[in-house]
């Protein structure tokens, strides 16, 4: 390990890095998610490597429209199985979530990976494992649209966590409500999305799970509120303010 202390955020940037790597040699991750994950570095880099205050509102509206949700479901794809699967299955058990394997750069043996790391980690019902329950979501003829029709076919709010801007722009299309957790405001996921958390996710899913816990005491009225007062885009133009703040910092330090 590099010679940083343990509490520095850089350490835990390259920690988070190894479990990727790790993940990768696991056959879990895709070597597209290599990539994903050093674009996600390099903004994460620019945003100060921790939680910012546009993040936690966005938290809080995430968490908020989770417990409205009557159908909610999780989106696993291979970064997410090795940066916090055991995040991803606490975060479905406490806003009662399904959870559905869904990758973009389909392969099976990548797939049996993913479902294997999740039943390790105490998941109890994944989908989108069944050719039997496949369904294209409306309007799209790309293999790439196929979801589970007990899954993200018939959820009314999906959490896509690190997920690529032409599926994002699909699930939308498809009336669904887009919650994703990506570091780059600028992203047409983040763009596109509902609620966007601009933050690492392996910072932010434990965020969102205490959240949910402190909301569920909440009536649907005060939720409601919530989302209602959330502002997506302004929350971005935030983020970018936040990104050039910390640009200006640096250059003068420089
Ligand atoms: P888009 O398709 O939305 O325009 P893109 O093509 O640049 O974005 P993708 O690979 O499709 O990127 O999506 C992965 C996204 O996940 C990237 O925006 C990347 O910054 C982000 N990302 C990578 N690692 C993390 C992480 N650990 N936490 C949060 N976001 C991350
Ligand atoms: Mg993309």
């Amino acid at each position: 390990m590099p010679l940083i202390p343990k509490s520095h955020p850089r350490a835990k940037s390259l920690l988070i890095r190894e479990k990727l790597v790790n993940g990768f040699d696991k056959g879990l991750v895709a070597k597209e998610g290599l990539l994903a994950q050093g674009r996600g570095e390099a903004f994460d880099y620019l945003l100060g490597e921790k939680t910012g205050r546009t993040a936690s509102k966005a938290i809080k509206a995430a968490a908020a429209q989770l417990l409205l949700a009557e159908r909610p479901v999780i989106s696993v794809n291979g970064n997410i199985a090795a940066l916090c699967p055991k995040q991803i299955i606490k975060l479905s058990k406490q806003i009662k979530a399904k959870l559905e394997v869904n990758l973009f750069y389909t392969n099976e043996k990548r797939k049996q990976a993913i479902i294997k790391t999740l039943k390790k980690y105490g998941a109890n019902e994944i989908l989108g494992t069944k050719k039997a329950s496949s369904k294209k979501l409306p309007g799209i003829d790309s293999a790439r649209r196929i979801v589970d029709k007990d899954g993200i076919f018939a959820a009314d709010v999906v959490v896509v966590p690190l997920e690529d801007g032409d599926r994002t722009m699909s699930l939308k299309k498809a009336g669904k409500i887009v919650i994703t957790f990506d570091l780059n405001p600028l992203s047409r996921t983040s763009q596109t999305a509902n609620i966007t958390i601009v933050d690492n996710v392996t910072r932010s899913v434990d965020l969102l799970i205490n959240q949910s816990k402190e909301l569920s005491k909440k009536n649907e009225k005060t939720l409601l509120k919530i989302i209602e007062e959330f502002d997506n885009k302004k929350n971005l133009a935030e983020n970018i303010i936040q990104i050039r703040n910390n640009l200006t910092r640096k250059a003068k330090i420089a």
